[in-house]
């Protein structure tokens, strides 16, 4: 009893706050779902929150629509009020171990956005900064030769663990490329956007001392492994 207690506690006096940045290919998504599994983690993804608040009908969501379809960045002061939403409510409920945020900061206004909500809700001391490096060449082959379910729509990343896979390990559809990662020009300027944009969030963290930088380019349980480190 005591020992429940006691590890009640610390889950909720010691939240896992992490932050998980990389470039298309990097493997944030296969790293999140298993993070997901082991801490019973919040799973907060920018895309998500966009699209479903997009779905709405009202004046913001219909521009968010437009400005998505044209591939322009979402102003930060939208993202953050999402963003608030989801803290606030996790916050107050009555337990909590703590969220992965995946994919954002995307630019530096929404990092300075970050940095307040995350001081705000007082997790800064929690919170862990962790980089997927991957090379642009990796990220290119990554995102050209990765496949989806045609049945599920599961995303089968393109990794030495993966690459010999012809059927959906979830339930057996036949994977296929996605229709957006066929256009090569699209996928560079994916990559050249993410050094552009996320390259100065990078170098924010880094600066701060907070920044982890783990080798992508591993194995999936080699990743995972050594981001765990970053957790004990
Ligand atoms: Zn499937």
């Amino acid at each position: 009893m005591m020992n429940s207690i006691l590890e009640y506690q610390q889950c909720m006096s010691k939240p896992h706050i992490i932050i998980l940045l990389g470039n298309s290919g990097a493997g944030k998504g296969t790293q999140a779902e298993l993070l997901l599994q082991t801490y019973s983690l919040e799973y907060i993804g920018s895309g998500n929150l966009l699209r479903t608040f997009s779905q709405s009908d009202h004046f913001s969501a219909r521009k968010i629509k437009q400005i998505m379809g044209a591939g322009r960045f979402v102003p930060s002061f939208l993202i953050g009020s999402l963003w608030t939403q989801i803290f606030e409510h996790i916050k107050n409920a009555e337990s909590f171990a703590g969220f992965i945020l995946d994919g954002s900061p995307r630019r530096m206004e929404e990092a300075e956005v970050l940095d307040e909500a995350l001081a705000w809700y007082e997790w800064e001391q929690y919170a862990r900064f962790i980089y997927l490096h991957i090379s642009d060449e990796e990220a290119l082959r990554r995102i050209t030769h990765r496949k989806v379910c045609s049945a599920c729509g599961h995303t089968i990343p393109y990794t030495a663990d993966t690459a010999h896979l012809e059927r959906c390990p979830q339930c057996g559809g036949a994977l296929v490329v996605r229709a957006d990662d066929k256009d090569i020009h699209a996928i560079q300027s994916r990559i050249a956007m993410f050094k552009k944009e996320v390259e100065p969030v990078l170098e924010r963290y880094r600066s701060k001392n907070v920044l982890i930088t783990v080798n992508g380019e591993q194995p999936i349980a080699h990743v995972l492994r050594d981001i765990e480190q970053q957790l004990a």
